[in-house]
């Protein structure tokens, strides 16, 4: 008779330990957190600084993989709808091609381009792409006085989202906004004095941030493509008169032409990857390399 009351207090028991187990705890006040989505993880990055901790920030393309070629997941695409808003860059492949179609699946999300007001440049091809004749450049993330302007899309776009929180948003975008001018300064610092100013990369990434401090941007790939055996040669000559002495690589692109162009010309090779939510150590590391080449 008495073993049922102890039963029950003993199932009490068990559920309060469970109920207060903290690792449920921590879940629940992720899960309730709003959330954002971001296309790549330099605008998670940045994104980050401007929104604080009060929301959780989830990216699209996840690490390793192309922002040109990427398809989202089905579960990514119902996530979506959960979202308060979209920050995309713009034009990378994978938002040209699957952006009507989210939309049309969370009508009720915001899409915010931020590279909304960069002057882009024109003539970027990939090999992915239908029509590369109509590209333009998207990769605007690579310059750190283009991210001030997406820092700014983003703070609009939260401030209007968000009006309880408009005063944070704009102390975080002052702060943001002072951390990257200092990243542009050590930039300058470090590439002014450069000489030669030329560097070879496989995919023309750093068109922005060669724009922005004078340097000579030479791709390896052209138009989208592998290099021909002819192609291969003159970027050989090329190299040799620039007095190119760095290639850059990054893991979403080939790397063999430019082992074989780093062994023709003796210049190395340098893993560097712009896709990288540590952007600013990204970038820094970009300008030191060509510093110390
Ligand atoms: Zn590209």
């Amino acid at each position: 008779m008495k073993l049922r009351p102890f039963l029950f207090y003993l199932w009490a028991c068990l559920c309060l330990l469970v109920g207060c187990k903290p690792s449920g705890r921590t879940d629940n006040k992720d899960t309730q957190r709003p959330v954002i989505t971001v296309s790549i993880e330099p605008l998670r990055y940045i994104t980050e600084r401007i929104a604080g901790d009060g929301f959780r920030i989830e990216t699209f393309v996840p690490k390793g993989s192309s922002p040109e070629t990427y398809e989202p997941t089905p579960e990514q695409m119902m996530k979506l709808g959960q979202s308060l808003v979209y920050f995309t860059v713009g034009d990378l492949g994978f938002e040209r091609t699957w952006t009507d179609r989210l939309r049309q699946m969370s009508p009720e999300v915001p899409f915010v381009r931020t590279s909304e007001g960069i002057k882009l440049i024109e003539g970027h091809h990939h090999g992915s792409s239908d029509t590369p004749e109509n590209e333009t450049d998207p990769h605007v993330w690579t310059s750190p006085a283009h991210m001030k302007t997406i820092a700014q899309n983003i703070c609009a776009s939260l401030c209007k989202l968000d009006t309880a929180h408009a005063r944070q948003f704009r102390r975080n975008l002052q702060q943001t906004l002072a951390d990257l001018q200092a990243t542009e300064d050590s930039i300058h610092t470090l590439v002014d004095s450069l000489h030669p100013k030329a560097f070879l990369i496989y995919h023309p990434t750093l068109t922005y941030f060669a724009q922005d401090y004078g340097l000579t941007q030479i791709a390896i790939e052209t138009d989208g493509k592998e290099p021909s055996p002819a192609q291969l040669v003159r970027l050989i000559r090329l190299c040799k008169e620039k007095q190119v002495r760095t290639i850059f690589v990054q893991q979403e692109f080939d790397r063999r032409n430019a082992e074989l162009i780093a062994q023709e010309t003796g210049t190395h090779l340098v893993d560097i990857n712009p896709l990288s939510y540590e952007w600013k150590e990204e970038m820094l590391k970009i300008a030191r390399t060509l510093h110390t080449q």
